[in-house]
């Protein structure tokens, strides 16, 4: 089998590889070891969200991560154990606590946050894609005020260095005016009209759909065994169902991407940061926009046809299980903001690894040993909000046109 480009995974990231490189008119394999969208792009809380600029790395949360992994419970845990990897990662994420680094990413991050809801908007309308895209923003809502204060100098920030100015809704009855949904008790909150969302599930189901119909080759079920290379040239993929020739090859394989490090010839370092969710259906009452209740790390995200609460981030290498006692954090969370914060019944509790980098900033652009490799993962906590504009990249650095954003920020010889 031969193909012009093979992508490495079906995820949001991989399906809008595959969707770029197709509309130029490449023929493009896509080899998914499991189904479709199955991974961290499937239960995830579906913002698409340009407010969301500044990395995790930001000064003073070295303190709170430290506090934090002590804590038993905490929305934010490590999970004490001997993991070279995972230490070189927290060492480098520390280094990036600061100011001047938190302000190079935030740019960094801002440039394709703003130029990925752009091409939503058309990749939405071009395709047809019935994923109930909603813009109406996200409310950041918070209990206590000294956290509420500190919020307000990061948004003056946001307003002044990247033009994200937010609406602010101060006191109860202005809170509670705005979104019924939400009890009393609450100090503030920030509401980013410019950020919109979708449901995930469904942007994959009709992905897929519309990557068919785009003469896409789908190969599910199917594991990248081995990336093969001649000389320094990409040569073909190993796979379970055989070997794929192939002129590129992208990997797509969120967090488990570093898996082909070895054979792209640089480092890649991911850390699956494994996040939770729990799907029902519409509570009697139900918030209209989504929102972050940022004191207790918990978000919700009302959909046309279902309702999510998602969150935690808990670095526990490549555990598949879901503890019920980290789950219940995101219901417990939300019973304290809202009038009625679950939906009956409750359908599905999930897990998802985010493929989060040190410094929060995608990867994207050539494997630089390695002719005709292409990385395009990392997205950590904004996959969803990246994947359009990531997809956008490739094709062009593949087809060798002018890139639409500069794409220098997100090479990965930067580690
Ligand atoms: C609780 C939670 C909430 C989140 N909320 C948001 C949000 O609101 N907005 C947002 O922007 N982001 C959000 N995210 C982050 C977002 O979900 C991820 O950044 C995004 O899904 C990553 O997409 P991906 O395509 O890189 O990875 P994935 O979706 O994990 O896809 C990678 C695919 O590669 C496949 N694969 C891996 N190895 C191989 C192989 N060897 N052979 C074949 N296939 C392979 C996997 O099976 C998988 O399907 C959230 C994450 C979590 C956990």
């Amino acid at each position: 089998m031969a193909a012009d480009v093979v992508i490495i995974g079906g995820g949001v990231v991989g399906a809008m590889c595959a969707r770029y490189l197709a509309k130029t008119g490449r023929s493009v394999t896509l080899v998914e070891q499991g189904t479709m969208g199955s991974l961290c792009s499937k239960g995830n809380c579906g913002y698409v969200s340009p407010s969301h600029v500044l990395p995790l790395a930001e000064p003073g949360v070295l303190f709170k991560t430290l506090k934090s992994m002590t804590t038993p419970n905490s929305p934010f845990h490590i999970r004490p154990r001997f993991d070279l990897a995972l230490l070189g990662w927290l060492t480098n994420f520390a280094r990036k606590c600061n100011e001047k680094d938190m302000m190079a990413a935030g740019t960094a991050l801002n440039a394709i946050l703003r130029s990925s809801f752009d091409e939503y908007k058309k990749v939405i309308a071009e395709d047809y894609l019935d994923c109930e895209w909603q813009h109406e923003g996200i409310l950041f809502v918070y209990r206590k005020a000294s956290e509420f204060e500190a919020f307000c100098k990061t948004d003056d920030m946001l307003a002044e260095k990247f033009d994200r100015p937010a609406r602010r809704i101060v006191g109860d009855d202005a809170l509670i005016e705005f979104e019924p949904a939400l009890k009393p008790g609450n100090t503030g909150a920030f509401l980013y009209d410019c950020d919109a969302h979708l449901r995930p599930d469904k942007l994959m189901e009709q992905m897929r759909a519309s990557l068919v119909s785009q003469g896409v080759t789908l190969l599910e079920g199917t594991k990248v065994e081995e990336i093969v290379t001649e000389g320094s040239r990409f040569k073909a993929v190993k796979t379970s169902q055989g070997e794929i020739e192939a002129g590129h090859v992208v990997v797509a394989a969120g967090a488990l991407s570093p898996l082909f490090q070895k054979a792209l010839r640089c480092k890649i370092p991911v850390q699956p940061g494994k996040g939770l969710s729990i799907t029902m259906k519409r509570p009697k009452i139900c918030p209209k926009i989504p929102m972050i209740f940022h004191d207790h790390r918990v978000a919700i995200t009302p959909f046309q046809t279902g309702y999510r609460i998602g969150s935690t981030m808990e670095f526990a290498g490549y555990d598949t299980t879901i503890n019920p006692q980290r789950l219940s954090l995101l219901t417990e969370g939300a019973k304290l903001y809202l009038h009625d914060p679950v939906g009956e019944p409750e359908e599905e509790p999930w897990f998802g690894w985010r493929p989060m980098t040190y410094d929060s900033v995608p990867i994207i652009g050539p494997a630089p040993g390695v002719q005709g490799a292409w990385l395009a993962t990392g997205h950590s906590m904004l996959g969803i909000s990246l994947a359009t504009s990531t997809g956008k990249l490739i094709s062009e650095m593949i087809n060798g046109e002018k890139p639409h954003i500069d794409p220098q920020p997100y090479a990965v010889t930067r580690f």
